[in-house]
Formats: C-alpha cells, sequence, structure tokens
C-alpha cells in the first residue's frame, strides 16, 4: 500500500460491519479514524511464533500504521521478514543494537513481543528513544514492574498500551455490554477459564524468571480480565489452590490453578488456569438470563450463546487489527490508549493476590 496515500475518514458507525448493531456503545467502534498522510511505522520487537502467525499478518491489514522494522537476535531470520513484508535492512535491529532506533524516523511505535521478564527492559528502552510502546501481555512479571514502565513512558512522553486485543473483540464487547448495562439484571456469578498444554521443560515460560509464573500469569490472565471486563468492577478478596502433579516439568511454578474473585456489587466468579489441560470458556449468570463464550479467550475466534440463542459476530481476520489501529489513533489523537498500561497493572496486582492466596491458603484483600 502507498503510505502516501491519503486514508479517507471512515463513517462513524462502523458497528454494522462487525455485526455488532448500533446499541452497541464503545468508545472506540463509534469513533471515526483521523485523515493521515502518512502510515505510523511499527517496529516488531521479538519474532516469535506471536510475531509470525498474529501480529505480522494483522499489520498487512492495519489502516493507521504498518509494518516497518523488526528487531530480532537471530540474523536469518532478517532474510526472512524482508522476503515476507519488505522490511528495509535499515529498519532491522539486533538487541544490542536496538537503542539507535531513537534516530530512525521511520519507526513510530515499537511492539515488544518477548518473554515476560523482558517487557519491561524494552519498554523502557523503547521510551528512552522516544517511541511510543505497545507491551505484549502479561505487560510484566509483578505489579511493581508496571508501574515502573508507566512511569518511564510517562517521563519520556510517549504512549504505552499493553497487547490487549480482547479489548477490541466484537463478542468481548458484546458480552461486556450485557454485564455493564446489566442487559439480563446484575451478574451474579461468573465461570472463566483458559487453559492449554505448554509441558515442554525448555521453553521460557515454564522458566519462573523468565515467564514470571506459569500458567496464571500467561493464561489465567484472560481469565480474570474476562471477569472484570463483564462486571465493570475490580475485585476486592480472593482465594486461590494451585496444584503441581508432575514436579519434574513444573519447577516452581503451578501446573494447574484455580481461583475465586469477589466484586464490590456482591458477584462472584471461579476460574481456572491450566499449562495441562485444555480449557478455554467464560460463563455469566445475571439475575434474569446467563451468556457465555466458549470458545473465549483464544486469538482464532469467539463462540457466544445466551439464553436468548446465539450471538453471532463476523470475526475480523485478526484481533490485533483493532487494537494495533486503535493504539495508532490515540498516537495521533493523544487519547489515552482503552488498554492502557493502568490496565495491565491492575491484572498484575490481581495476580499476585491469587499467587498469594494459593501460597498461604488464605483469603487476600486487595485494596486499590
Ligand atoms: P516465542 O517463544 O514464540 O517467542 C519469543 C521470542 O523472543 C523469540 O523470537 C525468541 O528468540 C526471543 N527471545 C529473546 N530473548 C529470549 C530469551 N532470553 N529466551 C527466550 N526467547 C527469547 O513466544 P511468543 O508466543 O511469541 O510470546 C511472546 C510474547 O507474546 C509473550 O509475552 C506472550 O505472553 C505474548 N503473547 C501474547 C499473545 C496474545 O494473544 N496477546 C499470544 C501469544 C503470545
Amino acid at each position: 500500500m502507498n503510505p502516501t496515500a491519503t486514508i479517507s475518514r471512515r463513517k462513524a458507525v462502523q458497528l454494522s460491519s462487525l455485526g455488532l448493531g448500533a446499541a452497541l456503545v464503545h468508545p472506540f467502534s463509534v469513533s471515526s479514524k483521523p485523515e493521515i498522510q502518512k502510515k505510523l511505522g511499527v517496529a516488531l520487537v521479538g519474532l516469535g511464533r506471536y510475531s509470525n502467525f498474529q501480529l505480522g499478518p494483522a499489520l498487512q491489514h492495519t489502516e493507521l500504521c504498518e509494518l516497518k522494522g523488526i528487531v530480532t537476535g537471530t540474523p536469518s531470520k532478517r532474510e526472512t521478514w524482508a522476503k515476507e513484508y519488505g522490511i528495509e535492512a535499515r529498519n532491522m535491529y539486533s538487541y544490542e543494537e536496538f537503542d539507535r532506533i531513537k534516530d530512525n524516523e521511520e519507526i513510530d511505535i515499537v511492539y515488544v513481543v518477548l518473554p515476560n521478564a523482558m517487557h519491561k527492559e524494552f519498554t523502557l528502552r523503547a521510551a528512552e528513544a522516544g517511541k511510543h510502546v505497545i507491551c505484549e501481555k502479561p505487560m510484566g512479571i509483578s505489579a511493581q514492574e508496571c508501574l515502573d514502565m508507566m512511569e518511564g513512558c510517562k517521563q519520556a512522553g510517549v504512549k504505552l498500551s499493553v497487547g490487549y486485543r480482547l479489548y477490541f473483540e466484537p463478542h468481548h464487547l458484546e458480552v461486556r455490554r450485557m454485564g455493564v448495562e446489566k442487559v439480563h439484571g446484575k451478574v451474579q456469578m461468573m465461570e472463566a477459564g483458559l487453559g492449554f498444554s505448554m509441558a515442554d521443560p525448555t521453553s521460557w515460560r515454564l522458566n519462573k524468571d523468565l515467564g514470571g509464573g506459569g500458567a496464571l500469569i500467561d493464561l489465567g490472565l484472560y481469565a480474570i480480565q474476562g471477569c472484570r471486563r463483564v462486571v465493570g468492577e475490580e475485585p476486592t478478596r480472593v482465594t486461590a489452590q494451585g496444584l503441581v502433579h508432575r514436579p519434574e516439568i513444573f519447577k516452581g511454578i503451578w501446573e494447574h490453578m484455580s481461583w475465586q474473585m469477589e466484586f464490590p456489587s456482591g458477584a462472584f466468579s471461579n476460574s481456572t488456569t491450566s499449562y495441562s489441560a485444555y480449557v478455554d470458556r467464560m460463563y455469566a449468570t445475571a439475575e434474569r438470563g446467563w451468556f457465555q463464550l466458549s470458545p473465549s479467550f483464544n486469538a482464532t475466534g469467539a463462540t457466544g450463546l445466551t439464553h436468548e440463542g446465539p450471538l453471532s459476530f463476523t470475526t475480523p481476520p485478526y484481533q490485533q487489527i483493532a487494537q494495533i489501529d486503535h493504539f495508532a489513533q490515540c498516537v495521533l489523537e493523544d487519547q489515552e490508549p482503552m488498554n492502557s498500561g493502568y490496565e495491565g497493572w491492575k491484572d498484575l496486582k490481581i495476580i499476585e493476590a491469587i499467587f498469594e492466596a494459593a501460597e498461604t491458603g488464605e483469603a487476600v484483600e486487595i485494596g486499590w
């Protein structure tokens, strides 16, 4: 696509193309995109599975920004990404050379897609280079790291968001609307879980120092987020349980976890996550009905059902398209992203409370 082409303003109500219907009030979905002369340039840092199979392809569909650069520790990937996406050699960096990106005017946004324990370092280095940052989830491996990242970006005058693609996914927007607007009455109880088999002991995900704590921080995070978003509140008290069946594989991290969250309105949630078993669902029961997504949290699509029948929305080719374009729009219009660093910090704060509850066997109060 010609980067200098003018991109016309999209109609304010683009909801129908997503199948959302006019009733869904959502600040991103109803806002029109700005007119731009040139797309913002995005550099992906870390070319693993997520960059390869989701972000690289998604960035071929974005309207306000485009893939212009890569940062990789594997020289052979330079050729592959040059061939696949036409990345110019001048926009390729090793991790060691990364700070030189500050002199590159073609790059406006750095997208950190590295193992979790590396998010803070590369977010702060990108901010110091004057680049806006999208950081993959979990934002960091502790709530304090998230605060440090927010402060670093604030000091540098750059925007920060977390790669929360589901903040823009039509089924998730709709169940959030049903919960927050109390369409079927007040939400009373929720069940949410995400888990899959991840028993490769060589993976950084099973290394506590690099992954930050296993399935909860990696996958359970989505179940936490799903419940928070459906009730539109933050949990104030958690209880939790952890199990390890294969200690030879799961060292210092839980293999399976369950946890319960209590919300100020009285809503209650029960959740599961696992690195050994498949689960992907979100169910909420309200005073006059129920709604669910099953599958729910994965990147390839959700299926929705309520007590009234199926929820059928057109799923975009990649959930990340809307997520990344929203960030670009926030950069262009100097707005705070909906999936801001603050949202990432909240999830880490809850995760820390869940770990504490599982380790102590005691309920943990979360002070906000
Ligand atoms: P991956 O293992 O496939 O890729 C990790 C990349 O980091 C590789 O290119 C690897 O070479 C590089 N790397 C640099 N230093 C490393 C080190 N010390 N150890 C290991 N790898 C190192 O992982 P992924 O699945 O692409 O996940 C990357 C990030 O994206 C994670 O934070 C993950 O949580 C996140 N992610 C998000 C989603 C989502 O839906 N939002 C989905 C998958 C992954």
